[in-house]
């Protein structure tokens, strides 16, 4: 029987972070019993419900421990949300470091595997003689970007968002500068130096756990493996597609799913923009008049509205939404669609058989779960990497459509309803389920017992195995 390994995993605060890291130890030790993984989770505030119902779903062979809460109170305010994850991060090191004394006097530790935007944990790889590891819950394209940012930043002299040639990363869809990460579009964002210091830092890992398939980005994982890995030595695991496989919030479920189950197959325009996504007022308005427009049957998630298209993402709105719908909008569409204040089961929801579309603000776990449950997409992106993801789906993978923004920066009630319409009712939307369901299809592959990822976990497993402690 192979030796026992212990690894601990380190998340940042945000939800959709943690839930993702904790689906990857799930697979992990579902395929490689000898592993025993304690996760650790730095906090702000107390736990969100949704995070607490998804640590009630993990086996008892996982051990979670929550670090001594930072104070909303104590962080920066009215800087973007990333910066405040990272002070959080930060705040939290000495808890950290105390949390991982712990775990190393009981049982030797191998590894510790942290989010890409918890990589101040790295410091502790070294004091620890541990393997450091890094999980990015996104693609390898944005893996590819985040590898090259330090040389684009030294090369393109002009903020990115002015940058007018389309940016070529090696094995990646050329880019526009302002599909880039919305904190790297200009130099003055708080967040940009942050996330520069953080992709240096990034040279220090022994490898990259990505929650992608090899299958799904060929050439940038090609790319990535002949121009990093050959000098740096440091290994690229792709090991998605990992998704929800359960509810995060039964709340909603008894009723979105009884309303679907009265549509047609394929019918429903199912609309989500995350875990804390939110839509300006006239946004809110133009959507809503557009989805009505389309006279296609929708299910739409709504939170208040924000200026701040992450308005929600740290701290939960509390208004009650519906209130901030167009007059009449409700009763007019009654027939028509169902809007669901804050929170859905969004994979029940892409999972059933009337789902037939998915307008989304391209996530990266909306968008594997849209793509594992076969359902195309209009791709509507808000912040962080999302642009980039849109990107992908449109010009790389052709599983989704893209609408326009207009000169203030607003999708137009016609513009919706043509979209969705498009991709509802149109033969290019028929061309779209074909192409998702041969990437579906390829996802699933790569799960099997000898897939691309079972086997990206293996090597992942055997080096670990292999680890002598660090010179
Ligand atoms: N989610 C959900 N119900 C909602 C909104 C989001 O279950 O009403 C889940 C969704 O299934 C996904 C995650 O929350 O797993 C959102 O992650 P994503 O990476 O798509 O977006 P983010 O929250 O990071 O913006």
């Amino acid at each position: 029987m192979a030796q026992t390994i212990n690894i601990a995993v380190v998340s940042v605060p945000v939800f959709s972070h943690q839930a993702s890291m904790i689906e990857f130890c799930k697979r992990l030790i579902s395929l490689h019993q000898h592993i025993h993984v304690t996760c650790i989770f730095p906090t702000i505030g107390t736990p969100t419900p949704a995070i607490t119902t998804l640590l009630e779903s993990l086996p008892s062979t996982i051990n979670h421990t929550f670090l001594t809460p930072v104070k909303n109170e104590d962080l920066p305010q009215d800087v973007p949300p990333f910066v405040q994850v990272q002070h959080a991060v930060s705040q939290s090191m000495p808890s950290f470091r105390n949390a991982l004394r712990l775990l190393c006097s009981t049982s030797p530790l191998t590894a510790l595997v942290v989010d890409a935007f918890a990589d101040e944990a790295f410091e502790l790889t070294r004091e620890f003689n541990l393997l450091s590891y890094i999980y990015l819950p996104s693609s390898a394209m944005v893996l590819s970007m985040l590898l090259h940012f330090p040389s684009l930043n030294d090369k393109v002299l002009c903020d990115f968002k002015d940058h007018t040639e389309a940016l070529k990363i090696p094995g990646c869809i050329p880019i526009q500068g302002n599909d880039l990460p919305s904190d790297l579009q200009e130099r003055s964002n708080l967040a940009y130096e942050i996330v520069l210091e953080c992709c240096k830092r990034f040279s220090l890992a022994d490898g990259f756990l990505v929650n992608s398939f090899s299958e799904m980005e060929q050439d940038t994982v090609r790319a990535l493996k002949e121009h990093y890995t050959g000098s740096n030595k440091a290994s690229i695991y792709l090991v998605g597609p990992i998704i929800q496989t359960g509810s995060s919030s039964e709340s909603n479920m008894s009723e979105c799913v009884r309303w679907l189950e009265k549509q047609r197959p394929n019918s429903v325009l199912y609309v989500s923009f995350g875990s804390g996504g939110t839509l300006p007022q006239k946004q809110i308005n133009e959507l809503a008049l557009g989805l009505e427009l389309s006279g296609q049957k929708f299910l739409w998630v709504l939170r208040p509205p924000n200026d701040s298209t992450e308005g929600a993402y740290l701290v939960a709105a509390k208004d009650d939404p519906l209130q901030f719908l167009p007059a009449g909008f409700l009763e007019r569409t009654k027939e028509q669609g169902l809007v669901v204040p804050f929170w859905a089961p969004q994979t029940q929801i892409l999972s059933h058989t009337s789902t037939g579309g998915f307008l989304t603000h391209c996530g990266w776990n909306s968008t594997l779960e849209s793509i594992m449950l076969g359902v195309p997409m209009v791709t509507w992106p808000l912040f962080a990497e999302q642009r980039m993801n849109a990107v992908l789906l449109t010009e790389g993978l052709h599983v989704a459509l893209r609408p326009k923004f207009n000169e203030n920066g607003i999708v137009e009630k016609e513009e919706i309803s043509q979209v969705i319409k498009g991709l509802l009712l149109d033969e290019k939307g028929n061309e779209i389920r074909q192409r998702i369901e041969i990437l579906k299809d390829a996802g699933v592959d790569a799960l099997k017992e000898d897939g691309s990822s079972t086997r990206a976990l293996s090597q992942f497993a055997i080096r670990m195995e292999n680890f002598q402690g660090n010179p």
